[in-house]
């Protein structure tokens, strides 16, 4: 499937040692590591083509504008969006959620109105929501999952009503680890004539993406969570939506002519991109995708689920342990406690035996009090894991276990 030897080559952080110990890095859910390449395109673009992009002359500006372009057909070509004009450059997936957020609901709701959340979203797919809900009287619902973590897609159906205007829920949660039935969820909203935004900061890095497949209208990810850079990622839109929603931030790029009488917007993907935009991370970001595509999305998703289902017998074999999140369809992602050890005592001694994970509520502090919990400890896989690093996992877990 995948020479993981030799593609750990390529992320020369992983040959650290941590307190003397080599290290194993299993914190990818919160971002990644990165490949060489990555690095390099970064370091090459600043010392051999560094201009500012779109409005110049130069050689320079025209070869650093071929780039940002070019990654763009990149990332789209990835997801199998149909132009370039429905990706947008954000700083991140939270940034890509507060566009939506706010210029739909600028553009497409009133008071009353009423938008869908799941009780497994991340705060950056909850809390801009509330921010506009505040603001313009707007009502969250919330889809509610079973004990296995997963939506409950028929409470889901009666959450809709004439006051429905939108449905923004996570692809796969980042805490436990389900791949949600994204497919279904969105032909249901669009029975009911309501758009839907995917959240694919968990997904976008492990699962095959195809958004014309998945027929979503917004899609949101991160680069440094898919082996890119920080400051960078991606708001995937239909074309008819982007047209409808009025502009995020003003400044320049954004526009077409300006007087202190009228503005007229640029045309998209532009109109969302105001200011000067992370050409370094864009083209830096397409590397990291070129890099993932060359092994191939789909050899990585089959690695990913073999891993995952390896890490999740050796863990529940420990007695003692609990793992949040045992949906059927589960992604890179486990949770768990063991016993009455705290999260973060756990989460420092594993640190002290090379082993990093997170621990907390992730960010997701509505779905920690469904669990009833205050946090757990958080293993996330990435393709360069091999199950000899779980099996350091699991006999590190069993002597603290021990210690206690
Ligand atoms: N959504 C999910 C499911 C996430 O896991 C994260 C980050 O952990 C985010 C959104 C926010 O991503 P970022 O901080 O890169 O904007």
């Amino acid at each position: 499937m995948l020479n993981v030897e030799n593609i750990r080559k390529d992320f020369p952080i992983l040959n650290l040692s941590v307190y003397g110990k080599p290290l194993v890095y299993l914190d990818n859910g919160a971002t990644t590591q990165k490949p060489r390449v990555v690095v390099d395109a970064i370091t090459n673009e600043y010392y051999n083509v560094n201009a500012n992009v779109h409005r110049g002359v130069h050689f320079l500006s025209q070869k650093a504008t071929e780039l940002h372009e070019q990654a763009r057909e990149t990332i789209r070509a990835f997801i199998h969006a149909k132009s370039t004009s429905e990706i947008v450059f954000t700083r991140g997936t939270t940034e890509s959620i507060n566009l939506v957020a706010s210029c739909f609901s600028e553009s497409c709701m009133k008071e009353g109105d009423e938008v869908i959340l799941s009780s497994m979203e991340h705060h950056s797919n909850i809390v801009p929501w509330q921010m506009v809900a505040n603001r313009k009287g707007i009502r969250i619902k919330v889809i509610p999952i079973n004990d296995q973590g997963e939506l409950l897609v028929e409470d889901y159906k009666k959450l809709f009503t004439e006051r429905t205007r939108i449905v923004s829920v996570t692809h796969v949660s980042n805490v436990l680890g389900t791949v949600n039935p994204v497919k279904e969820i969105i032909r249901i909203a669009h029975d009911h004539g309501v758009p839907v935004l995917i959240d694919g900061a968990q997904s976008a890095p492990h699962i095959p993406i195809d958004v014309e497949e998945l027929d979503c209208d917004f899609f949101a990810f991160s680069g440094h969570k898919i082996y890119g850079p920080t400051g960078i990622g991606v708001l995937y839109g239909k074309e008819s939506w982007l047209d409808r929603l009025p502009p995020y931030q003003g400044g320049g790029e954004m526009i077409q002519h300006v007087s202190f009488e009228k503005t007229t917007y640029n045309e998209l993907p532009y109109k969302f991109e105001a200011g000067t935009p992370d050409y370094v991370g864009s083209h830096a970001l397409a590397v990291a995708i070129d890099y993932l595509s060359a092994l191939g999305m789909e050899n990585i998703h089959e690695y990913e689920r073999s891993l995952t289902d390896y890490a999740m017998k050796q863990l529940q074999q420990i007695e003692g342990m609990r793992i949040y999140g045992t949906a059927k369809d589960k992604d890179a992602v486990i949770s768990f406690l063991l016993g009455d050890i705290h999260h973060l005592d756990m989460g420092t001694l594993l640190d002290r035996l090379g082993i990093a994970v997170r621990t907390g509520h992730h960010c997701a502090e509505p779905l920690m009090h469904r669990l009833g919990i205050e946090g757990t400890v958080r293993a996330s896989l990435s393709f360069y894991n091999t199950r000899e690093e779980i099996d350091s996992l699991a006999s590190a877990i069993k002597r603290l276990k021990q210690m206690f």
